[in-house]
Parts: C-alpha cells; sequence; structure tokens
C-alpha cells in the first residue's frame, strides 16, 4: 500500500535529516573519505518484491547517502564551477518540490509559467539585453548552448532559403562556424550534436589567457556562426565582444556567448567592464546553479530572434494546451521540473544590490586566495579577472600530487587541469558562503600539504 499523502512522517523524517545535515556542513569532508564511500555498496541489492516502509527508505539513503555527498553548500569546496545555494531558494525549492509542477506548459502549472515571464523580464534588464530578447529555461548550459545553435542553425539556413525543419541537413547550403580553440568542450558537443561536425569549425588561435585574438575574425556573412565565451572555465578571462558583434550585425551572421557562469559579472557595477558589448550578440547562455548560486539545475537560453527560437523549438501535438507563452515553445524538453520558481526566489531574495555584492564577493575572494598563494611557493598562471584561479607548482608531478593531497583532506575540494600542455590546479570560487576565513584556512592547508609532496 503506498503511503497517504496526509501521513506526514515521512516529510518530517525528511525536514529533521535534512536540518542535521544543514547543522553538519562544516564539520563534514567536503569530498567523502574511503571510509564514507564504502557505505555505497550498501546500494548494491536487489530490488524487493514488497513495497517498503517509505521512513525505511529515507534513513537508507541518508545514512549511506548523506555522508557520501560533496559538501557544495559549505563554504570550502571549489571543484569544476558548481556554485552553492541560496537558502532562501533551497527553501522555495522545497515547496514546489511538493507541488510537483510539470513546467512545460502554462495549464500545467500557471504559476511555473508566470514565474519564466517574470524572470525573463528582470534577466533582460539585469543584462541589458535588446527588448525583444526571449528567455527560456533549461538544465543547464549545455543545453542553452544546444537550444541558442538549433535557434542560429534554423536562422542561417533560412537566410540561405532553406527550411531546415523540413530539409533537414543533407544537401544543406553550409553554415561556416567560427571558434577559438578555448570555447567550452560544451560548444563543442553542441557542434557534433548538430551534425555540423567539429572538422567544419574554422578555429581561430586564442591567447594566453584563452581569449579570442582581435583582429583574427575571418570574412563574416549571413550564413555564419561566431561562437565567443564570457569566462573560460579554467582562467576565468572574457573575450571581447564589441569589434565581433558590430562586424556580425553588419554582415547578418550569429553571434552566440557562452557565459555559464561569467555572464554574470554584467550584473556587478565593478565587473560589468568584463562584458562590455555583450547585448550586441545574437544568443546568450548562462547558468543560474553557478554564480547566482540558484539550486540545481538551472539553466538560462537567451535569444533576439524569438521568431527563430520558436521555429526551432515549438512542437505540436493534438492534445496540447497551448496559451500564450508555454516552456515547450522554446526549448528543447517537454515535461520538465518549474525550475523558474526558485530562479525567481533566489532574485527576489537577493535583488539586485544583492546580487552585486554576490558577484563581486566571488572575485574579491578569489583575489584573496591568489595573494595569499602566491606568497607560498606557487605560480597564479591566469590574471584573476573574476571568480577562477589557476596554479602551478614548479613540476608537475608536485602539482598532480598537491592536487591529490588537497583533494583526500577532507577541508577542501579542488581539481586539476590541462592548460597551454601542462598541468594545473582550479579553484573555482562560486559558493556565496565562502568567506574571508575559509580562503585564510585554505591558505594555510596549501602551506601544510606544500611541504609533503
Ligand atoms: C559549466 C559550463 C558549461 C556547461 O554548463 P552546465 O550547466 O554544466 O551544462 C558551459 N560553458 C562554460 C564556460 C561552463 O563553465
Amino acid at each position: 500500500m503506498i503511503q497517504e499523502l496526509a501521513e506526514k512522517r515521512i516529510f518530517n523524517a525528511a525536514h529533521e535529516a535534512a536540518m542535521n545535515y544543514i547543522d553538519g556542513i562544516e564539520e563534514q569532508d567536503v569530498y567523502p573519505s574511503a571510509e564514507s564511500r564504502r557505505l555505497l555498496e550498501n546500494f548494491d541489492e536487489p530490488l524487493q518484491t514488497e513495497t517498503l516502509d517509505a521512513e525505511k527508505v529515507l534513513a537508507l539513503l541518508n545514512e549511506n547517502g548523506g555522508p557520501n555527498t560533496c559538501a557544495q553548500i559549505g563554504g570550502r569546496y571549489f571543484g569544476f564551477v558548481n556554485g552553492g545555494a541560496v537558502p532562501a531558494a533551497l527553501a522555495v525549492k522545497w515547496l514546489s518540490d511538493v507541488w510537483d509542477q510539470n513546467g512545460g506548459l502554462y495549464v500545467a502549472s500557471p504559476i511555473n509559467g508566470k514565474l519564466e515571464s517574470v524572470c525573463e523580464k528582470w534577466l533582460k534588464e539585469i543584462f541589458a539585453l535588446p527588448e525583444q530578447t526571449i528567455v527560456s529555461f533549461v538544465s543547464g548550459t549545455t543545453l542553452a548552448n544546444l537550444t541558442a545553435l538549433t535557434a542560429a542553425r534554423y536562422h542561417l539556413l533560412k537566410n540561405q532559403g532553406w527550411d531546415v525543419n523540413e530539409q533537414g541537413l543533407y544537401g544543406a547550403p553550409k553554415i561556416k562556424i567560427v571558434a577559438h580553440e578555448q570555447v567550452h568542450s560544451s560548444v563543442k558537443k553542441t557542434i557534433s550534436l548538430l551534425g555540423f561536425g567539429l572538422d567544419s569549425v574554422q578555429w581561430l588561435p586564442s591567447d594566453d589567457q584563452g581569449r579570442y585574438i582581435p583582429g583574427t575574425l575571418p570574412p563574416l556573412d549571413d550564413s555564419t556562426l561566431v561562437l565567443m565565451q564570457a569566462g573560460n572555465a579554467n582562467t576565468g578571462s572574457y573575450d571581447s565582444f564589441t569589434e565581433v558583434c558590430q562586424a556580425a550585425e553588419q554582415a547578418g551572421a550569429w553571434v552566440h556567448i557562452d557565459g555559464a557562469f561569467g555572464l554574470w559579472a554584467a550584473a556587478c557595477e565593478k565587473l560589468k567592464h568584463l562584458t562590455a558589448g555583450m547585448h550586441l550578440a545574437s544568443s546568450w547562455s548562462v547558468d543560474a546553479h553557478k554564480t547566482l548560486n540558484a539550486p540545481y539545475d538551472s539553466g538560462i537560453v537567451m535569444c533576439k530572434h524569438p521568431e527563430s527560437l520558436y521555429k526551432a523549438m515549438y512542437s505540436k501535438g493534438e492534445y496540447f494546451v497551448l496559451s500564450e507563452r508555454d516552456s515547450l515553445s522554446y526549448s528543447p524538453e517537454m515535461s520538465k521540473r518549474s525550475r523558474a520558481i526558485e530562479l525567481w526566489a533566489t532574485m527576489k531574495y537577493l535583488g539586485k544590490q544583492g546580487i552585486d555584492e554576490l558577484v563581486l564577493g566571488l572575485h574579491q575572494r578569489a583575489l584573496q586566495l591568489a595573494d595569499g598563494l602566491q606568497q607560498l611557493d606557487i605560480t597564479v598562471l591566469n590574471e584573476v579577472v573574476f571568480n577562477q584561479v589557476l596554479l602551478r607548482m614548479d613540476t608537475e608531478a608536485k602539482t598532480d600530487a598537491l592536487v591529490e593531497k588537497l583533494q583526500n583532506s577532507g577541508e577542501t575540494w579542488l581539481g586539476g587541469t590541462t592548460w597551454l600542455g601542462q598541468r594545473a590546479m582550479r579553484v573555482s570560487v562560486c559558493s556565496w558562503r565562502t568567506s574571508e576565513a575559509d580562503i585564510e584556512r585554505i591558505v594555510r592547508l596549501f602551506e601544510r600539504m606544500i611541504g609533503e609532496v
């Protein structure tokens, strides 16, 4: 028998487990220890026949799963570019989880539909984008890139008198793709997914920070797609947009900016110089679950050509009940989480000033870390323009050994990478929770561990 909704024991138990998790977050290993990881074996069991007691299921997860989380809502996780979560938004997400809405159609969730429209308005204002820009909500920047480039494909082929929806890609006119070597792997994946093929890209060189080199742009026309980046995943560097976007606009080319974490610089008075000219592009991708610290998963795609996005994405079903604005007309997904709800909550809670301070704080902590580590035997490889710090010791072996030691310390977690052919460590400061004291603690940790490699 399935337990009734009115039996609230299970929700209360979940609440208690979550509160305990929050209370223990500073003491918990930032990455699960080997001992904790052995608990994962407790999940290796056959699916039983009978329905289980709900509290048993929850306890099983809590006891074996909790210690196997990364302490991402704490202040000392610096892996990838993962972002923390603003508590106000986490709590709102909890409530909306209980609502269990399907965000695909307005009629399936009027509240999600309404908040998508509200978020669209606010985001256009925050990023100072053209009035006609349409905004759509997907799982992350990978999907946002896919959505934007599918719209671009439709648009650029339409320019050549070709309807890709009806006629497909076999025999289609060629789209010229221009990108520099350092565009994100998710963009490269999208190029493959869309059937362009990576070999068809005209690859431009990039500079030592991973940026587009001004003056290297080939001639553009109205079949050209230019791929740019606001925030390199290693160095945090920004391409300069103005010259390229202006040339593209004149030629009828399409410029897409992947700004997964970096686009948020535009929301910060002191950092918005980094994204100068971005409003001149055709489409943009950004994550709310990274820099903005909205809960997972929350990606955003914004497009200056609403008609092309709509044509590329819309679907029609006999049983659909369409309204003025339905999410499924603007993204690849149909059924989906009502993620606009907690995105709205994150922005509503922080306000414009709060977002500005959050973004600036991440930058300041990154600078503090770079300063602290430079005093030690560590080279900072990048210009710390945003929240990324790229580091190296004097040999590759020491660099890798230090990464491993830090990862096993339980006190922090950060990843290794290869930058311009050499091993490096990357730190991404992207949680609201990371304090000056956290950074000081990490610098001392580095100091101790350097002595051991
Ligand atoms: C994280 C990231 C992506 C991918 O975003 P997801 O939300 O993980 O899909 C794309 N581009 C850049 C620059 C990123 O940092």
